[in-house]
């Protein structure tokens, strides 16, 4: 496999291996132009180590972007690590502290957190070997769970659209999908209900779903086609690549803005929705309250700064979709362009330390 192909601009790939404790990954660093790479630490079932260094390119790029365009001076990084089914109990914590000592090697280029797979715990197992660790759990001085933020972030869009897409000045009535209600999406429909939106949820996990809808007043439908339901906002907060070329052709949606990385199946699809008259909000610019919440840490922002950073999202999103209707250019072209350009200005003038 070419890994390096011309796709690719990254700063460096670094393999990790601890034979001790089997622990199997590595960390891809996009940039560092803008400050010291974050991303998080992911846990996942690779079929071998170049796969897993594909998906690390992959990811940390789309950090260099969301950072940049959520306005932290942090780089884009991200670190993988192979689940051979054996990262449990004491093992896990072995495995950890070996990823710690890695990450520790780096010297500060790259700074981790929690990501799909790893938790708090692992942070705190992480921390006893390197001080860039973000995300442990609030006891032990972290800012802990990112997810409420995320949350934030998502609803702030999800109005900002509503009112640049239908022209609705509140989410009173309108009809909102979520897909998956887990850690955000069940945060999500807590902040959708109490603003009188009308909402539908579905999770894999069935019975997940009838339990949140019942908390908050939301009604849990099927799985099947969800997306093509009858709603004004569709919000996938489950995995990545739920808008496709035919979920789009079923759509009856106005807006999709969610928490998930990667909700086009393809970038392209982007036009496809815009000629289909559904206003998206890009994923990355939806999703930044997480990042804003553990880039806290590296940055030494205190809680004032974090607030009104979160607060300043939905504005942001909103000029981003005035300014993309009126260029006639889609959000994500847009956001993709102004997050680019952020990081290009630092590359050729870097700002005096
Ligand atoms: P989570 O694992 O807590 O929740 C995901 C939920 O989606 C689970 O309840 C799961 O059962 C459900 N699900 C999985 N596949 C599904 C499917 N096909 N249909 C319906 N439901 C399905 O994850 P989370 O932390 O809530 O994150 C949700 C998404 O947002 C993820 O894609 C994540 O990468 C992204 N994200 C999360 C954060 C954060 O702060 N947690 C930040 C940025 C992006």
């Amino acid at each position: 496999m070419d890994l390096l192909s011309r796709e690719f601009e990254h700063e460096s790939l670094t393999l990790f291996e601890d034979p001790e404790s089997g622990m199997r990954g590595c960390v891809a660093i996009h940039s560092t132009a803008l400050g010291p790479a974050m991303g998080g630490l992911r846990l996942s079932r690779y079929e071998g180590i170049s796969v897993a260094a594909v998906d690390a390119l992959r990811l940390s790029r789309a950090m260099s972007l969301k950072n940049s365009a959520a306005g932290l001076d942090l780089g884009g990084g991200k670190a993988v690590l192979i689940d051979d089914g054996e990262w449990t109990g004491e093992l896990r914590e072995a495995r950890m502290r070996a990823v710690g000592v890695r990450i520790g090697r780096l010297g500060g280029a790259y700074v981790t957190a929690e990501d799909v797979g790893t938790n708090p715990g692992d942070m705190e197992a992480i921390a006893t070997q390197t001080p860039y660790v973000a995300g442990r759990p609030p006891s032990s001085g972290g800012r802990g769970d990112p997810s409420p933020a995320t949350a934030e972030t998502v609803f702030a869009a999800i109005v900002s659209a509503v009112d640049v897409g239908l022209g609705r000045a509140d989410l009173e009535g309108v009809r909102v999908g979520v897909e998956g209600v887990g850690h955000v999406g069940a945060a999500l429909v807590r902040l959708l209900r109490e603003a009188g939106a009308v909402v539908e949820v579905c999770d894999l996990d069935a019975e997940r779903a009838e339990r949140v809808a019942a908390e908050w007043g939301a009604a849990a439908v099927s799985r099947e086609r969800f997306a093509e339901r009858e709603l004004d906002v569709f919000a996938p907060c489950a995995l990545g690549g739920a808008v496709t070329e035919p979920v789009i052709k079923g759509m009856r949606c106005r807006v999709i803005a969610g928490a998930a990385n990667n909700q086009l199946a393809d970038q392209s699809l982007a036009a496809v929705l815009a000629q289909a008259g559904i206003l998206y909000v890009p994923d990355f610019v939806a999703n930044c309250g997480g990042i804003i919440h553990v880039g806290a840490e590296p940055l030494g922002f205190g809680d004032a700064e974090v607030r009104a950073r979160i607060e300043a999202a939905g504005e942001r999103t909103r000029e981003l979709l005035r300014e993309a209707a009126e260029q006639r250019r889609t959000p994500l072209e847009l956001a993709l362009a102004l997050a680019e350009a952020r990081l290009r200005r630092r590359v050729t003038a870097p700002e005096p330390a």
